[in-house]
């Protein structure tokens, strides 16, 4: 996807620290984070969202990735929430699937709804 943000950032283009990077996804900090760590595990391939065909090995590499940030953020004990947001309803800007992962402050209880 030549117009992608985040296909652009996987690859590299940008110069990007990755806080965690195997053969399938790479981690990095949102630029607009909003908890005291907030991380990104985005797939290098494309793919839409997390209903858009994508193989098991992808999804057990993000969440390999969230386990490896949450260490190397110090959040593992304290906790923390991923959010993989999908389509108009929630609120996805970016189509290019991608994992939240927040912590590092207590985050509110429940799920989000803004209506
Ligand atoms: P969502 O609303 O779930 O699609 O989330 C998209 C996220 O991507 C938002 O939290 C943005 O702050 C973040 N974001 C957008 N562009 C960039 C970028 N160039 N680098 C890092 N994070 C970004
Ligand atoms: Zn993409």
């Amino acid at each position: 996807m030549d117009d992608c943000i985040f296909c652009k950032i996987a690859s590299g283009s940008f110069g990007t620290e990755f806080l965690y990077e195997d053969e399938n996804v790479v981690a990095f900090k949102d630029l607009s984070p909003q908890a005291p760590v907030h991380v990104l595990v985005v797939p290098k391939a494309h793919y839409a969202n997390i209903i858009d065909g994508v193989p098991a090995e992808v999804l057990a590499s993000m969440a390999k990735a969230a386990e490896a940030v949450a260490q190397t953020c110090g959040i593992d004990a304290s906790g923390f929430r991923c959010i993989m947001n999908t389509g108009a309803d929630a609120g996805q800007t970016v189509m290019h699937l991608h994992m939240h992962v927040l912590g590092g402050a207590p985050l509110g209880e429940g799920l989000i709804a803004k209506a």
